[in-house]
């Protein structure tokens, strides 16, 4: 089967155990304990979920059927009745956490807000009648397209206590962008605000939005609520626009959420678009509420006392499941910065970490690989004492950047949980839950139970160990997407017959390479779109790239296949350096030799190229069909509207 699967080159070996102190406390807590669980879910996977679901939710009205599983569409939960907003607010308000900190969050200037859950309860349902005096009804869509401000998380909750499904646009998307996005859902209103603070600059979001409704460019929105934030001037059109605190000011604080059906839209989210067009990921509230809501209590093993930090955007999954719903359902106390690490404030992550005593940090590698290159003088210079859990998720971690993520910021005593996951999943997948299961630098660890995943070749049978494949899941779990907006036949195709269902047995794939170990340990190999075919081995993106990384010179690297007429095709890898070392041929010579002996000869780079800078989407994710492209000397092709910054892109095509 060499032609379906990929191979495997990179072995790692290090090994870290949760120690004895913190395994004992965990809700979790060991190895034995984690597989009964993934057995029992395994045997009898609705009884597991609904057994969670009586236990961690609060329902208007249990459900009558607890899947309903037409492949590829799957119902949770059917006829249950219940509103994620209640859970995650008012059940609270019945416990000592009504006065407890919600949502803390500190803006890019330094202003601060702290939300009780009693106080955050009395926003959303101000903003809630505001909506439904806009003449926003259960079913209509609501986009909403904000900075990093506590609004953002008020006006979900908002949207799903009425019943009406939000679609986050992320705030530094362009107004074409938004445009595409708004016309797709046919969004009612727009909640957005004059603009936000980001590395040191105004970010305007209401001239985009006037942009993307300009010349009638999105018919179905009839209201823009706009958030004061920057205080710029702005246009505001009369009869269209409105001020958030005007509004505010006019309505009740009484609003009774809405009873919605397990199964009823709870939000619509385009994809980071990695790979292309940006799908609608269609998530609907039953399902979503418990799965999101477990995978954080299990996986960053959530506690009362806990300061939980997700450095994400709401504008992505990782935003909505795990800074907004997977806490504030668990009551927890979750922390949310409108800025980003900038030359003038390196360190202002670590200042949030020692200033809120935060206990548990998740961030995304390519932060940490920034991070690094920023210096490990600047978290040394803060007090990180608090922290007890790291965690990572949205591209492989190269398990240099794992080390010293491991090492510097965890202090060697903070467990490393790397979440693989997907927009379309819901929440996470493959996880090792820290007090449970030993990490291994690189590797996603194990399924979370009631997650049958496996890697398989492309008739959908099982590979050996170690040998790479298809990463797949086999059944159903409650945080699945259920379509693509308005595109069924798009989500059967996209991700239901890349490998075919066969003897009543369908194939969930969204994209990703992978291989187990011995122990069954899951390693994420990179997408398959991006596989390297070197003399007929294919190669994943992830193996070579570490490779690349694990040498001192290297910050960060991108590796992609380039036609070869000899080998089909050659490694070319894009190379950014650490700060101390200057590009040269003698560089680019020991590199590929590194390669080389690192994980073989079959992996040296045909060719390196130096740049300053990687092409990479908002969320942070290399785009390397970008520079598969520009390696071939070929036009870039495909959609460029996901891309950050579109001078890297510039520059690498210039020379
Ligand atoms: P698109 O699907 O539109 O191309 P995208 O795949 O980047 O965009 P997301 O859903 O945000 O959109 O990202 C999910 C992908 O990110 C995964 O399929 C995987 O490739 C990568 N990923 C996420 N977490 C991890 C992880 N822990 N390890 C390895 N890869 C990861
Ligand atoms: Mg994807």
């Amino acid at each position: 089967m060499a032609e379906s699967t990929i191979e495997s080159i990179l072995e790692e070996k290090r090994l870290f155990n949760p120690s004895q102190e913190f395994a004992q406390q965990a809700h979790i807590k060991s190895k034995q304990e984690y597989q009964q669980l993934y057995e029992q879910a395994k045997t009898n996977p609705e009884q597991f979920w609904a057994d969670l679901a009586e236990k961690e939710l609060d329902w208007f009205q249990k459900w009558d059927q607890t899947l309903d599983w037409q492949p590829p569409f799957a119902k949770w939960f059917v006829g249950g009745k219940l509103n994620i907003s209640y859970n995650c607010l008012d059940r609270h308000l019945q416990t000592w956490r009504k006065n407890k900190a919600a949502l803390i969050w500190e803006g890019e200037p330094g202003d601060t807000r702290t939300y009780t859950y009693a106080q955050l309860h009395r926003e959303v349902c101000l903003m809630a009648n505001v909506l439904k005096q806009l003449g926003v009804q259960k079913g209509d869509r609501v986009a909403i397209y904000l900075p990093m401000i506590p609004e953002a998380a008020i006006a979900m909750l908002a949207c799903a206590r009425i019943g009406a499904p939000h679609s986050v646009v992320f705030g530094g998307f362009s107004a074409e962008a938004l445009k595409t996005r708004l016309v797709d859902a046919e969004a009612k209103l727009v909640i957005t605000a004059d603009g936000g603070f980001r590395k040191d600059k105004v970010v305007s979001l209401k001239p985009e939005v006037d942009k993307a409704l300009a010349n009638n460019g999105a018919p179905s929105v009839e209201n823009v609520l706009v958030v004061q934030r920057t205080e710029e001037k702005v246009q505001m059109e009369p009869g269209r626009d409105h001020w958030w605190h005007d509004l505010k000011a006019g309505v009740s604080a009484h609003c009774p959420p809405e009873s919605m059906d397990s199964e009823d839209l709870l939000f619509i989210l385009y994809t980071s678009g990695t790979t292309g067009k940006p799908k609608g990921v269609v998530h609907t509230t039953g399902g979503y509420n418990l799965y999101t809501h477990t995978t954080l209590k299990w996986a960053f093993d959530l506690k009362e006392t806990d300061v939980y930090w997700c450095t994400a955007d709401v504008g992505w999954i990782t935003g909505h499941s795990y800074i907004v719903y997977g806490p504030l359902s668990n009551g927890a106390t979750t922390v949310m910065y409108e800025g980003a690490p900038r030359p003038s404030n390196p360190g202002c992550l670590w200042d949030i970490v020692e200033k809120y005593g935060v206990t548990i940090f998740y961030t995304a590698p390519t932060a940490i690989r920034a991070l690094i290159k920023m210096g490990e003088h600047h978290p040394n210079a803060r007090d990180l004492s608090s922290l007890r859990i790291l965690g990572t998720v949205g591209e492989p971690i190269n398990p240099e950047a794992w080390m010293w993520y491991h090492r510097i910021i965890g202090q060697e005593k903070c467990p490393i949980v790397d979440t693989w996951w997907q927009t379309e999943t819901g929440g996470f997948m493959i996880t090792p839950l820290p007090g449970a299961i030993p990490t291994k630098p690189g590797s996603a660890a194990l399924p979370f139970p009631g997650i049958l995943a496996d890697v398989v070749d492309l008739d959908g049978n099982p590979v050996k160990p170690n040998e790479g494949g298809y990463l797949v899941v086999k059944y159903p779990w409650p945080g699945m997407m259920r379509t693509v907006y308005g595109d069924p036949d798009r989500f059967r195709r996209t991700y239901w017959e890349h490998i075919a269902p066969k003897d009543g047995q369908y194939f969930y794939f969204a994209g990703d390479g992978a291989r187990k170990d011995d122990d069954g340990y899951f390693w994420i190999m990179g997408r398959v779109d991006d596989v390297i075919n070197v003399s007929g081995h294919r190669l994943g993106t992830m193996e070579v790239e570490s490779a690349l990384v694990s040498h001192p010179a290297v910050a960060e690297a991108a590796v992609v296949g380039r036609k070869d007429e000899m080998k089909g095709e050659e490694v070319f890898a894009f190379v950014t350096l650490e700060g101390d070392y200057q590009g040269s041929d003698d560089l680019k010579q020991e590199l590929k030799q590194h390669v080389a002996n690192e994980i073989g000869a079959i992996a040296r780079p045909g060719d390196i190229r130096f740049t300053d800078a990687l092409p990479k989407t908002r969320s942070g994710k290399i785009m390397r069909r970008l520079l598969r492209n520009l390696a071939s000397g070929e036009e870039v092709a495909g959609d460029t509207s996901t891309l950050e910054d579109r001078s890297v892109l510039d520059k690498l095509r210039g020379g």
